[in-house]
């Protein structure tokens, strides 16, 4: 042995008390008190540990057997010592090593956990539902548990090299080196007293039935005093509590929704119901079986722009491979969940070999297609599908610009606030849109903005309105960037009501020049011009206002004015846009700045006319205090005359 090893091991024998991270005492305290009325989700989470840890050595003794010692049928057993108020959760899997207790057990390793600590409120009801999609995993214990003991050793290492965690789940852990004759993972839970109700036989079975019931290894429990004969001489006897069937190999009209369900929950660590779920067994030149969620609600970490991403577990022939929602799933269906199992993968296949297979080319885009059809499937319910869309629509719209080769089934799953409706629901399919254009419509009309009240309330809305053209109201941040990808739909062509020029004539029947009247006259829109010099392109009469002044207008292709403030505060560099002003010329404030021959008068009406747009855009103004002024000025002037 080296020294250096040595020396480790002596300091390993010791046992050391460790402070857990400031977020995980946090994260600890909030769950104890929010999650006391689900208490007994500790049961799902840890036998879910469990149960992966032997996913985990079966996985790896593919390439080396000899790591399990022997002892190749994996399980797990609960056990308990009323005498004691300990409730034991043992597993024969993967084990862990002291590095990987002080990784895994003594921090949360996710990535995330601080950004879910900045998104906390303080309100114990909000936060105790953000837990929830936070996903609470071992440390849920310690709702029920005094004092939390875990004993692991991990496969291929010695019986010495065992280790010892204890905690009480208040600020501190010790962690020590001890003697374990087998590998895996025992956890020892010192109950509450108010909680000895987990050490009813009774209480535990129905808890693993209703969680656990089809994961795929075996939950063994003793077998009580008097259930059979030989019990008491033949000291302790065990019985399979669980159905032990991985769930989707079984054929669907076996599996009841309550199954479903909980095994969503099994590998989602979510403590809601799935929204939905499709199952199928696909038999061919290739053979594997689906099993795909969607969610009831969002995580907490959708947004995050995340390389690790889990959710979809791979399975070859039954055989936990890994976590694979990277690999079988594009970015914008990050929230399917769920399980896919190859029969013609191979063992051994490894991540890397995973990116270049083609045969998971083909699993993957049956999985994306699935996963589509779900999400249509869902839309037959109003009710439902609205949930959803609250929770992923913003999701799904990246796949607008992300999956080309989709688009015409993502397209008809869309959804739109839009001026036909009084409220701000999105709701409005591009085929309800379709099915209402008028007679000569051949366009598309929608507006982005940074709110559904700056939309709704866009001056440029006012000629559509006007006619009862139906305009779609977008304001998700994603949607400026979708539609500058996404020109067009069933031949139809999208058109932002705020951009380029509106010609309404083959709807409404007026001749563009009978509706773009030629007053104002143009040498009075050259002097508008003059006097705001470089902040506008252009000044020129609207064919879009009816009741406001005037409004801003861009070209087709450039960017919204608030998207460019939003990349703008961001810190990114924003090609500089320059709008166009349009006037109404049959408004009376245009008017009266028509008739206006004093030059002074002539230019604060411009700056007035000009502000008004700027601020009707949800934009800000350079001297908001000088155009106050400006305004007051006119008024005062107004009520003396
Ligand atoms: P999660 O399971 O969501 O990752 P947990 O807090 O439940 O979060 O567990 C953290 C990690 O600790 C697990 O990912 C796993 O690596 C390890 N772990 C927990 N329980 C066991 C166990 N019984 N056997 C082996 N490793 C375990």
């Amino acid at each position: 042995m080296s020294e250096t090893s040595a020396a480790e091991n002596t300091t390993n024998t010791q046992s050391q008390t460790h402070a857990f991270q400031a977020e995980t005492r946090q994260v600890l305290r909030l769950m104890i008190h929010s999650l006391y009325s689900n208490k007994e989700i500790f049961l799902r989470e840890l036998i879910s540990n469990a149960s992966d840890a032997c996913d985990r050595l079966r996985f790896q003794a593919l390439k080396d057997e000899s790591l399990y010692q022997g002892d190749s049928e994996l399980k797990i057993e609960i056990e308990t010592d009323e005498d004691n108020g300990v409730l034991v959760l043992r597993d024969n899997g993967i084990g862990m090593s002291r590095d990987e207790v002080l990784e895994n057990i003594g921090t949360i390793a996710r990535s995330g956990t601080r950004a879910f600590l900045e998104q906390l409120s303080g309100d114990e009801a909000a936060d105790s539902n953000l837990i929830g999609q936070f996903g609470v995993g071992f440390y849920s214990v310690f709702i029920v548990a005094d004092e939390v003991e875990l004993i692991t050793r991990k496969a291929g290492a010695r019986a010495s090299e065992a280790v010892r965690w204890v905690s009480d789940g208040g600020g501190e852990f010790t962690i020590e080196a001890v003697e374990r004759g087998a590998r895996g993972t025992e956890v020892r839970i010192k109950l509450k007293e108010a909680e000895k109700e987990f050490l009813s036989r009774w209480r535990l079975e129905s808890l693993v039935n209703q969680y656990s019931d089809h994961i795929g290894i075996p939950i063994r429990m003793q077998k009580q005093a008097g259930d059979g004969e030989d019990a008491e001489k033949e000291g302790a006897q065990w019985e399979t509590v669980n159905q032990a069937s991985a769930l989707w190999t079984l054929p669907k009209s076996e599996v009841e929704d309550d199954a479903y369900k909980s095994f969503y929950k099994h590998v989602s660590h979510d403590f809601e119901d799935p929204l939905a779920w499709t199952h199928n067994r696909v038999e061919g030149t290739q053979s594997y079986t689906t099993l795909l969620f969607v969610p009831s609600h969002a995580p907490y970490d959708l947004q995050l722009q995340r390389d690790e991403r889990t959710g979809l577990r791979l399975y070859v022939r039954r055989v936990f491979i890994m976590d694979a929602a990277q690999q079988l799933l594009p970015h914008y269906l990050r929230f399917v969940r769920g399980v896919v199992d190859s029969d013609d993968l191979p063992l051994n296949v490894s991540r890397e070999l995973l990116q270049e297979n083609e045969l998971l080319g083909k699993i993957r885009s049956a999985v994306v297609r699935r996963s589509l059809d779900l999400v249509a499937s869902l839309a037959d319910d109003a009710e439902k599908y609205a949930q959803f869309w609250g929770a992923f629509g913003p999701v799904l719209k990246e796949g607008i610009v992300e999956d080309m080769s989709n688009r015409e089934r993502i397209a008809p799953l869309l959804r739109f606030a839009s001026s036909h409706n009084e409220g701000r629901e999105q709701n409005v399919s591009l085929a309800d849109y379709i099915s209402r254009m008028k007679d000569g419509q051949d366009t598309i009309y929608y507006i982005t903005a940074e709110s559904h009240r700056a939309a709704a309330g866009s001056p440029q809305l006012e000629i559509f309105r006007r006619h009862g053209i139906e305009v779609l109201l977008m304001s998700d941040r994603i949607d400026e960037w979708m539609m500058g990808y996404f020109h067009e739909h069933e031949g139809k062509k999208f058109q932002s009501v705020a951009k380029g020029d509106v010609d309404l004539a083959a709807i409404t029947g007026d001749s563009a020049e009978d509706s773009a009247q030629d007053s104002p006259a143009s040498e009075v829109l050259e002097r508008v011009q003059k006097a705001l010099g470089e902040r506008v392109k252009e000044v020129r009469n609207s064919r879009r206002l009816t009741d406001s002044a005037s409004c801003l207008v861009i070209e087709d292709q450039q960017m919204a004015l608030h998207m460019q403030r939003l990349l703008e505060q961001a810190g990114q560099e924003v090609p500089e846009v320059r709008p166009a002003l349009e006037l109404n010329p049959s408004h009376p404030l245009v008017q009266r700045l028509a008739a206006e021959e004093d030059e002074a008068a002539f230019e604060k009406l411009s700056q007035l006319v000009y502000g008004q747009a700027v601020l009707a855009e949800g934009g800000q103004l350079e001297d908001p205090a000088g155009f106050v002024r400006n305004i007051n000025e006119f008024l005062f002037a107004a009520k003396t005359s």
